[in-house]
């Protein structure tokens, strides 16, 4: 059986060419499986009872299954969900004033060992297919719409933030990106979808030809030797490539500004030292600033981090530095952290690889808050 969650429109005219059906039915089918988030082909009413039959026999569409979902006291929801294997993935749903964001993962785990991430430190077991990672959005949208009673779209951003580095799982993440944006099913503009990478230069270069959506950067350091420690894949790709590499994209970007995240770590990247060298680099590799804007990221700990948080008055005065040079700098507020959904807490439970299988029956046994969902997300989507 295929799962149609995996096609995007192209693969799925495709697929109904060789069934002997006509472009307009895959893009009728298309739309009833992420417009309409209808996983069963009795429903779809408009299409010939013939061809219904004829997709009964040879496709389904087949979600993953939901381990466990949280809804924090700000509304932030968190899902976690089984991709077999002992494998489970983490999918947050931020709303905000204007607007709902989802955090997706590409990965199960991640390979790239960042010191200050929790998903780093689980290790990598493997890519996320195309129908795994559209399928976080399949799912979030049509919960949200279903349980907050919606016609129109919930998920107005969406930010492949959550575990893994995208750009590692590059075939199959573009086909998913490309249904986030077809009007024939999400219909989200390239610039509230947003990649965020450590720093993959040679990809980032393919994307931004391929797929120009908006480009998120794991900096979180103004030089090599601190950056080398902090994000060992800079050993492979230093600042002298992936900053020109940033320059570059920005020649295809939706938005005319990379955001660069920086993770707020007490004592180790946040001197007022560091901040100066941070605007020297910017200043270097552009005729202005403006290229860019910085995201401060106050660190989740975590344990066996071995690292702390920035002191609040300590990342104030890292963003006035970063301000009073011109550069748009803010500091993110940290969401849904009373569930682990903070950034860099996804898969915060997930560390205990060996005892997969006990932990995915304990999250199974949590009672879902679904009834709390109205109330907890209220007024605030
Ligand atoms: S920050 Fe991103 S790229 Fe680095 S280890 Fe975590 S998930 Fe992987």
């Amino acid at each position: 059986m295929v799962n149609l969650l995996e096609y995007d429109l192209e693969s799925l005219t495709a697929f109904c060419e060789l069934l002997g059906e006509k472009r307009f039915r895959a893009v009728q089918l298309f739309r009833w499986i992420h417009q309409r988030g209808c996983a069963n082909f009795e429903d779809m009413s408009d299409l010939a009872k013939s061809l219904r039959q004829k997709l009964k026999g040879v496709a389904e569409i087949k979600p993953m299954e939901v381990v466990s979902q949280h809804i924090s006291y700000d509304g932030t929801i968190k899902w976690l969900f089984d991709v077999g294997g002992g494998n489970v993935i983490e999918s947050v749903f931020i709303p905000e004033d204007d607007r709902g964001t989802l955090c997706l993962s590409t990965q199960a785990g991640c390979a790239m060992g960042c010191r200050f991430c929790s998903t780093g430190h689980q290790g990598f077991s493997r890519n996320l297919t195309t129908g795994e990672i559209i399928g976080q959005l399949w799912f979030a949208e049509h919960f949200l719409r279903k349980h907050l009673q919606r016609d129109e779209r919930v998920i107005s951003n969406a930010v492949m933030m959550g575990m893994g580095e995208p750009l590692q799982n590059y075939a199959v993440l573009v086909p998913a990106l490309r249904m986030m944006l077809d009007d024939h099913a999400y219909g989200l503009s390239r610039r509230r979808v947003t990649v965020s990478t450590s720093g993959l230069v040679k990809k980032m270069d393919l994307l931004g030809l391929e797929c120009p959506v908006a480009l998120a950067v794991s900096l979180h350091a103004p030089n090599n030797a601190l950056r080398d420690y902090l994000v060992p894949l800079n050993i492979k790709h230093p600042l002298e490539e992936l900053m020109p590499a940033c320059v570059s994209y920005l020649a295809h970007a939706p938005r005319d500004f990379i955001t660069f995240e920086y993770c707020m770590l007490d004592a180790v990247n946040d001197t007022d030292a560091l901040a100066h060298e941070l605007v020297q680099l910017v200043k270097h590799y552009g005729h202005s600033v403006s290229w860019c804007k910085f995201n401060l990221i106050p660190f989740n700990p975590f344990p066996a981090s071995g690292l702390h948080r920035s002191k609040p008055e300590r990342i104030l005065a890292f963003a006035q530095i970063l301000s009073a040079s011109g550069i748009t700098t803010t500091i993110r507020k940290t969401r849904g952290d009373d569930i682990d959904a903070a950034c860099g807490q996804l898969a915060g439970d997930v560390v205990d690889r060996t005892r997969v299988a006990v932990r995915i029956a304990r999250q199974r046994s949590a009672e879902p808050a679904a009834t709390a969902l109205a109330t907890a997300t209220g007024a605030k989507i």
